[in-house]
């Protein structure tokens, strides 16, 4: 590779192989560590000093492009793990970008809070979460992690920093502009108040696309959480079946519950089995037929065993049910997997979504899991939600299917775009600048370059996707 001779003059910085969480693409570049604002002020400058551009990176949880860039000097904000402060009585938390989610929920859930907003993991940090301005399986009724933010600690491309707060217009931008704008150093985030460290949750199968939709419209008004997975594999009448969730969370004070022991995943499955040993066997099931047959059992069980049962679930393993299985990412070796979640208005969303399956059928490329989820939109700048569905879908890839997958990822866009759907750049790896421009429109796009000139006026800050996406440009 060329350029590797840059001196790496700070002893926190290392040349690595860096990648997505789906491993399906890599770049090569510095890495470092600083784990105080002034060093972060001495990556840019050593940066500049070297003519490298520099890409932010998070923990890593992104599946595609969006945390890398080949031959960048990459700033990984996960030292600048401190949390500030804490007030239980207000329920506001201060952090360091780097703190995760797993951070937050188990300094305050003794105190009786939980962190509003949480992905399907708990190990994105709040740099890299705000960044996407993730979402979770609340964002119909809670909105984005953005919208619980009082106020971010910002540096911009020149080491100036400046702090934001939901009265600037600016910080709706810097929170959702996946690491383009500046860097997030410092949050301040409201918690939001629980009586009891569990969840009721409701388990109801659906037959079909008609009945999944029916589910998410019966609970959307009166319940604190919401998701459904769908068997991508089921066609004609069982087009569509799967398993929806809705959860509450707990009236009653259960102090014991939220003592953080209560909260911590198993290690053995059924009570001998290793689950750091789970993937092997997944493994053994990634292939068209191997996953057919899981999605169908899981389709049967929840149908049967699992079906309009109440139970109560503790917020960790609600939350973050990918965690159980440690390096699951693992089973798609070697070629690694895309996750591709696309958003879609409320009345297109069953047509758009059945025809995205149907396409994935003709094509012999099944997604080997489906989840949905439903959204109300949101004012940031490079906003995914919309007030419809969104349908996450991961494939695996191999050198064999990758210009028949891209291909058929692009059918897919075009119907989202044809409805007026939006797509999630922390999942994504197959757009094209066309696509963003057209997500995005005319006006997003000229406030995000007015934006860039203003906070990165050399255009430092890029990463892989950005320069795929047209967002940012290779220098020549
Ligand atoms: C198993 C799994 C489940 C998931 N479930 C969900 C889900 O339910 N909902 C959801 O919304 N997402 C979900 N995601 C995606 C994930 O939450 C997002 O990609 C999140 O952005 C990852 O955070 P990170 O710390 O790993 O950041 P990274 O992936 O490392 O970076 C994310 C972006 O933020 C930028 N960035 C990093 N640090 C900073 C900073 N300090 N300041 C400004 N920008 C920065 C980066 O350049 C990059 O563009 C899931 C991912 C996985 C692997």
């Amino acid at each position: 590779m060329s350029g590797r001779s840059l001196p790496i003059e700070l002893d926190y910085g290392y040349f690595e192989t860096v990648q997505g969480y789906g491993q399906s693409t890599y770049g090569q570049s510095w890495v470092y560590r600083p784990a105080r604002v002034d060093e972060i002020r001495e990556v840019l400058q050593l940066a500049k000093q070297n003519g490298r551009r520099v890409c932010l990176r998070g923990s890593g949880r992104s599946y595609g492009d969006a945390n890398y860039l080949e031959e960048s000097i990459t700033i990984d904000i996960t030292r600048m793990d401190r949390i500030l402060s804490w007030d239980r009585t207000t329920g506001i938390l201060e952090a360091e970008a780097g703190v995760t989610i797993e951070d937050m929920w188990r300094h305050v859930l003794e105190d009786g809070y939980w962190p509003p907003v949480v992905t399907g993991t708990m190990y994105p940090c709040l740099g890299g979460a705000l960044g996407m301005n993730v979402h979770g399986k609340n964002n119909y009724c809670r909105g984005t992690l953005g919208e619980h933010v009082l106020e971010i600690d910002v540096l911009n491309a020149n080491g100036e920093l400046k702090t934001l707060t939901p009265r600037d217009e600016e910080f709706f931008a810097i929170v959702s502009s996946a690491g383009l704008l500046g860097i997030i150093t410092r949050v301040k985030i409201q918690m939001h108040a629980v009586n009891s460290g569990d969840l009721k949750v409701w388990a109801e199968s659906a037959d079909d696309w008609r009945e999944q939709f029916e589910l998410f419209e019966k609970f959307e008004h009166n319940s604190d959480y919401m998701v459904s997975w769908v068997d991508c594999f089921g066609r004609g009448a069982q087009a569509g079946r799967g398993l929806f969730h809705a959860a509450w969370y707990k009236e009653t004070l259960d102090p014991k519950s939220l003592k953080e022991e209560k909260q911590d995943l198993p290690s053995l499955i059924l009570g001998f089995f290793p689950k750091s040993m789970l993937w092997k066997i997944l493994k053994k099931f990634c292939n068209r037929t191997g996953m057919r047959f899981v999605n169908w059992a899981k389709y049967v069980s929840g149908s049967t065993l699992g079906n309009n049962k109440m139970h109560d679930q503790s917020l960790v393993a609600f939350s973050f049910l990918l965690d159980y299985v440690p390096d699951w990412r693992r089973a798609y070796e070697p070629g690694g997997f895309i996750q591709y979640q696309t958003f879609v208005p409320k009345e297109h969303a069953r047509r758009v979504f059945s025809r995205q399956v149907e396409l994935q059928q003709e094509a012999k490329l099944e997604s080997f899991l489906g989840v949905l989820k439903r959204h109300r939109p949101d004012n940031f700048l490079f906003s995914h939600a919309v007030d419809g569905y969104s349908f996450a879908l991961d494939f695996k890839v191999t050198q064999k299917n990758r210009e028949r997958l891209w291909k058929l990822a692009h059918q897919m866009n075009d119907l989202v775009l044809e409805a007026g759907g939006r797509f999630y750049l922390a999942k994504d790896s197959t757009l094209r600048p066309e696509d963003v421009a057209q997500w995005l429109g005319p006006e997003k796009m000229a406030r995000y370059k007015a934006l860039k000139s203003e906070w990165d006026p050399e255009g430092i800050f890029a990463t892989a996707q950005s320069d795929r996406l047209g967002l940012t440009h290779r220098p020549r």
